[in-house]
């Protein structure tokens, strides 16, 4: 065999699993075909989060008049603003590349794909492993509707040659919301356009509904409940037309209605590697597939795409099989953020799926942040604890506020380690803090949920 390990993407999950690997001594194949990085580096997490901030600077310049400042707000220069943002990526996607080297693996800057179970075709060249990862991550796709092609993606917005003047994004997932309100931050005129009555199903009701109310104050226009029929092109702009006739006039349509795993002609068949209908490859608790030497780790597998869930099984993957210290990562309590703005974070169980297991006690608190007493900014943050009422213990805590995803990262080690109500109860806060909020919830807000049946 050629290699111990051959990974198939350069993503977050496969360059943690590959220098891993390499370090524990293996020798360690990887392919990328487009970036390294993946998708996080180049065109998710760090790009995305770069727009937000440069978009908090307007909100800032415009609330420092409350407090006393005379500042005169210039226009935004989009095309400067990309060429940073690019630049800064080129230099992380160097770093993760030179990991890999220093690592000691072998990269290849090309697609792979199986032709059987050990043997891979990597840019034309027949190689053969031991044991296979594939890492190849997820798409963007859009949802089906006659004109699609006339919008962009996600990978497309963070290259858009000028900033347009009016968008609408079709969808209500995280990327919808955070893009959304990137775009109305540099002062685009935004229509966010979504299938279900509030942005952001599956997370808590609450958390939804102040989402909702923030997106609005932010001045972007909310049509919740709608899906366009098609969408037209009228020279540069676009029309998406609903029933009714009724049609919202834009110069970008955006769709962040969902990503699809990468597994396309990739000869998964030809290694007897099992999908499931979207297309995810199946793995069981040790990342395993049905094929026992091939493991998938990340967002091709669907389950919990998010970057740090990807590092950590590919990580897990490389210590179980090359370093002795065998390990499984759970999926419980892991946080996760929103970048909307103001952004939202939450870790644990929603108000809904705590509700289903039985009685809790649910703690709300929304209020005005400081700042923004003076700023006279309309922007209001919402706390929020699920609390189990037999044993006390916090199953779930979500926020939506400026730094939010800063403080859960803190309290998500409480819930891991299964704090109660009382040890929120007994920290002291950190005064003025809006996260002090959380250990000084002390009226409980209602009861939800049902007594289980005796069994
Ligand atoms: C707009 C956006 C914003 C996001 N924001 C966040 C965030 O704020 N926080 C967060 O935690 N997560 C965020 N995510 C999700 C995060 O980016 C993913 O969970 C993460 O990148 C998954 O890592 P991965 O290694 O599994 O896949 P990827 O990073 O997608 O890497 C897979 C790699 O495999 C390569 N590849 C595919 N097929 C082949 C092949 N056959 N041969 C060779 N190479 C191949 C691809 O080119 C790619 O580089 C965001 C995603 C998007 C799209």
């Amino acid at each position: 065999m050629d290699f111990d390990l051959f990974v198939i993407g350069g993503g977050s999950a496969g360059v943690r699993c590959a220098r891993i690997a390499a370090g524990h001594g293996a020798r360690v194949g990887v392919a990328e075909e487009r970036f390294w990085g993946g998708t996080c580096v180049n065109v998710g997490c760090v790009p995305k989060k770069l727009l937000v901030q440069a978009g908090e600077y307007g909100g800032w310049a415009d609330d420092a008049a409350g407090f006393g400042w005379e500042i005169h707000k210039g226009p935004h220069d989009w095309a400067k603003l990309i060429a940073a943002k690019d630049r800064e990526i080129g230099r992380l996607s160097g770093i993760y590349r030179s990991l890999l080297d220093r690592a000691g693996t072998q990269v290849f800057e090309t697609r792979a794909r199986f032709l059987d179970a050990h043997t891979l075709d990597v840019g034309g060249k027949r190689l053969t492993a031991e044991r296979i990862v594939i890492a190849t991550g997820g798409h963007p796709v859009r949802f089906p509707v006659p004109g699609a092609e006339l919008g962009i993606i996600s990978d497309d917005a963070f290259y858009l040659p000028r900033m347009p003047k009016r968008v609408a994004v079709l969808g209500s997932g995280y990327i919808a919301v955070e893009f959304a309100g990137i775009f109305a931050a540099l002062g685009a005129e935004v229509d966010l356009v979504f299938r279900q009555p509030l942005p952001l199903r599956g997370f808590d009701h609450d958390l939804r509904e102040s989402l909702a109310e923030a997106l609005i104050a932010q001045g972007i226009a909310l049509h919740p409940s709608s899906l366009p029929q098609r969408i037209e092109a009228d020279g540069e702009r676009r029309r998406l037309i609903f029933a009714g006739d009724r049609t919202i006039s834009t110069d970008l349509v955006f769709f962040a209605t969902g990503r699809r795993p990468a597994t396309a002609a990739m000869g998964l068949e030809a290694a007897g590697v099992a999908t499931d209908a979207a297309g995810a490859v199946v793995v069981d608790e040790h990342l395993r597939s049905s094929q026992p030497h091939i493991f998938a780790i990340g967002d091709v597998t669907n389950r919990l795409n998010l970057t740090p869930v990807a590092t950590a099984e590919g990580h897990a993957l490389a210590d179980s099989l090359f370093g002795g210290r065998p390990r499984r990562i759970s999926l419980e309590n892991v946080p996760t953020a929103v970048f909307s703005t103001p952004p939202v974070a939450t870790v644990g169980l929603t108000e809904e799926q705590a509700a289903l297991r039985g009685p809790v006690d649910v703690y709300v608190t929304r209020f005005t942040p400081m700042r923004h007493t003076l700023s006279g900014r309309a922007r209001k943050s919402m706390m929020k604890l699920v609390v189990d009422q037999a044993t006390q213990r916090v199953l779930g805590a979500h926020m939506l506020g400026e730094d939010a995803p800063e403080i859960m990262q803190g309290l998500a080690i409480a819930l891991v380690m299964g704090a109660t109500k009382a040890d929120f109860d007994r920290t002291i806060g950190i005064h003025p803090t809006a996260a002090e909020e959380f250990v000084t919830l002390r009226t409980r807000t209602r009861v939800a949920g049902v007594a289980k049946a005796a069994e």
